[in-house]
């Protein structure tokens, strides 16, 4: 093929405002390719039903390709590690001229992504890489000193500023380029080591472009104004749920804040409050991307505070395991858990009582907690998993002081007032009243419900985890 361009694509499962296919798209006729590696992603704790949502929009984005003639080849590699060789040996059986690709931030996936920029310059070929998963390039929104910022509230001023004099602007789909003649691979229906979810799973996150857009645009039109009194509820449909396709890259951040400012009449730091919170909520996502790339320990599973690291977490199988399968014997604590394991999403507030509620109440260690919403979630993202997980046990930049450990008995009756999230999660305790929800009465568990009593004393443990934190 003559000017041939590879497009490799990774998390970033799109046609529309894709920087790296758009340009690609502009310098000739353009093949993607996607590599998949099984054992990279086991290694990475990816869940099955995140590995199946890749593999169904790899599928719609197929489609959408061939609608503009550009082939999709598939390679399955073991490691990382192999990337390089295969795109090479690919590139060379094309004639291509040029790899373009948008930056991952994983630790792995920078070292994977700089040693096939190597292996190409090396062979005398092009490589163009592009800041697309995120609005600012990693290390480029600093303090006056030059360092990344630990404050978030500091990290988001200096990015209105930037927002202010430079507002990224989303780019076009590619256009229908000449037929070549090359096949497409077909996309696989499972990933070895992944199990594929049934139909009432999947149907809950559907796949594709479409689907990212229409939800986008119902959350704009209907629930974005509220966004900043809604998006504390669990029992309403008060957030985006877009994070599956942010992660994915089925939708990008550029395509979330100008659908944002619009609705908000063009504003992104002043207007309405439900727009300019929920514009906020996307510079949490920005802010973690950069810690992990400016401070790399904390991908390493090590605390981003290092004297965290001396914290006397509790050994206790018994309880980790009642907190997984939604066992605790606290509602809330269980209704979430169990959202978790039958959607693989979790509403956000509830990330933040249960990650508190495991290592603080329970006092164990957050790796564990988030080692398993990475093996559960559709939307598991190394740097907002981390990040959440290290604010909530108080070991992570800018996290919740060690001392404001949230009650989930009163959060559950601020949040879900009628307890209809627990009803919903927790039928066993359907007949209870709206008072009575939260916390059980005693007497009714030893009647006919099979739900267990609490694991823990909320008020003893509250107590127990202050004296390990204080003792540092
Ligand atoms: C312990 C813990 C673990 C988490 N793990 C993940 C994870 O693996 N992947 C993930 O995408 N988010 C994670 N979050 C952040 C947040 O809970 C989810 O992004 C949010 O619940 C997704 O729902 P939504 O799309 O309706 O969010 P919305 O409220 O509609 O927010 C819009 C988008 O902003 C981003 N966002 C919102 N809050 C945060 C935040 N606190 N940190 C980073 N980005 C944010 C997400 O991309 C989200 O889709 C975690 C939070 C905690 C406390």
């Amino acid at each position: 093929m003559k000017n041939a361009q590879l497009y490799w694509l990774r998390n970033d499962l799109r046609c529309h405002d894709n920087l790296a296919l758009w340009n690609a798209s502009q310098s000739g006729p353009v093949v993607a390719v996607c590599l998949i590696s099984p054992a990279t992603w086991q290694a990475h704790d990816d869940s099955p039903i995140k590995v199946d949502f890749w593999m169904r929009n790899l599928r719609a984005l197929k489609h959408s390709l061939s609608q503009r003639n550009i082939p999709l080849r598939i390679a399955t590699i073991a490691e990382w590690s192999e990337a390089p060789s295969a795109l090479l040996t690919l590139a060379r059986q094309l004639g291509v001229e040029t790899i373009w690709f948008n930056d991952e931030y994983g630790i792995h996936e920078q070292q994977r992504d700089d040693a096939v920029d190597r292996a190409f310059s090396d062979a005398g070929l092009g490589c163009q890489r592009f800041t697309d998963q995120i609005l600012f390039k990693p290390g480029s929104v600093l303090t006056q000193a030059g360092t990344m910022f630990k404050v978030y509230s500091q990290f988001r001023k200096v990015a209105y500023q930037r927002l202010h004099t430079w507002l990224p602007e989303c780019v076009p789909a590619p256009p229908k380029q000449t037929v070549q003649n090359l096949e497409s691979d077909s996309v696989p229906a499972a990933v070895e080591g992944f199990a594929v979810p049934g139909t009432d799973q999947q149907s809950l996150w559907p796949a594709g472009e479409q689907a990212a857009a229409d939800r986008l645009a119902h959350f704009s039109e209907n629930i974005l104004l509220d966004y900043e009194r809604s998006r504390d509820r669990p029992d309403q449909d008060g957030t985006s749920r877009l994070s599956p396709y942010l992660v994915s890259g089925v939708l990008s951040p550029r395509q979330c804040l100008h659908a944002a400012i619009a609705a908000n009449r063009g504003e992104f730091d002043a207007g309405n409050a439900g727009a300019t919170t929920w514009i906020n909520e996307l510079l949490w996502r920005e802010f973690y991307k950069h810690i992990l790339v400016c401070y790399p320990h904390v991908s390493r599973h090590r605390a981003f505070r290092e004297n965290m690291e001396k914290l006397p977490w509790r050994n206790d199988p018994k309880a980790l395991e009642a907190w997984k399968q939604g066992q605790t014997g606290i509602p809330i604590i269980d209704a979430a858990m169990r959202q978790l394991l039958a959607t693989g999403w979790m509403h956000n507030r509830l990330r933040m009582l249960t990650a508190m509620f495991l290592s603080k109440n329970l006092l164990i260690d957050w790796r564990e907690g988030e080692r398993w919403f990475m093996r559960q979630l559709i939307d598991g993202d190394l740097a907002a998993n981390n990040g959440g997980w290290q604010w909530s046990s108080s070991t992570g930049t800018d996290s919740a002081p060690y001392f404001r450990i949230f009650n989930p008995v009163t959060q559950s009756r601020k949040f879900d007032p009628d307890g209809l999230f627990i009803r919903q999660w927790v039928p066993e305790l359907e007949h209870l009243s709206n008072k009575q929800i939260h916390q059980p009465p005693i007497d009714d568990l030893f009647s006919a419900t099979s739900y267990p009593a609490a694991i823990v004393d909320l008020g003893d443990s509250r107590r127990r985890a202050l004296d390990a934190f204080k003792g540092l």
